[in-house]
């Protein structure tokens, strides 16, 4: 297959690549604050654990739009014009009361699904806007075009957000773990932090599948996915802008005390 090679398709591997909004256009609508836009550059620093060395990029944040942003990188017709617009059109009358900040909210099993593949579909192309921080491989791009769904290394919370400071903010944070010795990359986690308004969305990437268990905003956070039962939206705390920010990067400092230890 084709994918990942330049010129085609992250997902489906064809060829005729169009812009794709990494901001979906409708949520520029229906959000109020222009002048509030903020991106977010990783500087790569490493941590020594024992053996192994812990990169774990840091926040350095720059002004300026993003909501405006592209990247093409996926095709016109059968993922961009196909799936991908009838996803935004599921997923927006399930996301706009959150981001509108309702009262109350219940969400079944197949608004989560909904919801927990928006939310993938967006930390993928979110991801491709800073390729330092990149965290899901390329054959996850492809898994996750076939299956339809959230993967298996993914786990999806939504929460909600009372402060300024992240209004309208994505931020994605990846903990790359290499060996000393060979340079061989070990481990790979990353969280995609997207906040629109009064929303806030938190996708994992977990390969080896040991920091979902160790997430420490259950109070301030409704899991989605792997969906289990209904859920309500909001969860029982919101974020302050303070804890948000702790969240964004959790991901690394976990990495780096699981090395630690
Ligand atoms: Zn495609």
């Amino acid at each position: 297959m084709g994918n990942g090679q330049a010129g085609r398709c992250i997902f489906c591997g064809a060829t005729g690549l169009s812009k794709e909004d990494v901001w979906p256009r409708w949520i520029r609508r229906a959000t109020s604050h222009p002048g509030s836009d903020r991106s977010s550059q990783m500087i790569t620093h490493a941590l020594l654990a024992n053996d192994h060395a812990v990169v774990a990029p840091q926040l350095h944040e720059r002004q300026g739009p993003t909501t405006s942003r592209k990247v093409r990188k996926v095709c016109r017709d059968r993922c961009n014009g196909g799936w991908m617009s009838q996803l935004e059109t599921n997923a927006k009358p399930l996301l706009l009361p959150m981001i509108k900040d309702v009262d109350h909210c219940e969400l079944s099993l197949a608004d989560q699904d909904i919801l927990a593949r928006w939310a993938v579909k967006t930390s993928i192309m979110m991801q491709f806007t800073d390729l330092s921080t990149k965290t899901s491989h390329p054959d996850d791009d492809v898994d996750f075009y076939q299956s339809g769904r959230a993967l298996d290394v993914n786990r999806v919370w939504l929460g909600r957000h009372v402060g300024t400071q992240w209004d309208r903010r994505f931020f994605h944070a990846n903990a790359v773990v290499g060996d000393r010795r060979t340079g061989q990359i070990v481990d790979m986690w990353g969280t995609t932090t997207i906040v629109i308004d009064s929303l806030v969305v938190f996708v994992l990437w977990d390969a080896p599948g040991l920091l979902g268990p160790k997430f420490p905003y259950s109070s301030e956070m409704v899991s989605i996915w792997p969906a289990v039962d209904e859920v309500e939206w909001p969860p029982t705390c919101s974020f302050a802008d303070g804890t948000l920010s702790e969240a964004a990067v959790w991901v690394q400092k976990a990495a780096g005390q699981h090395f630690m230890s």
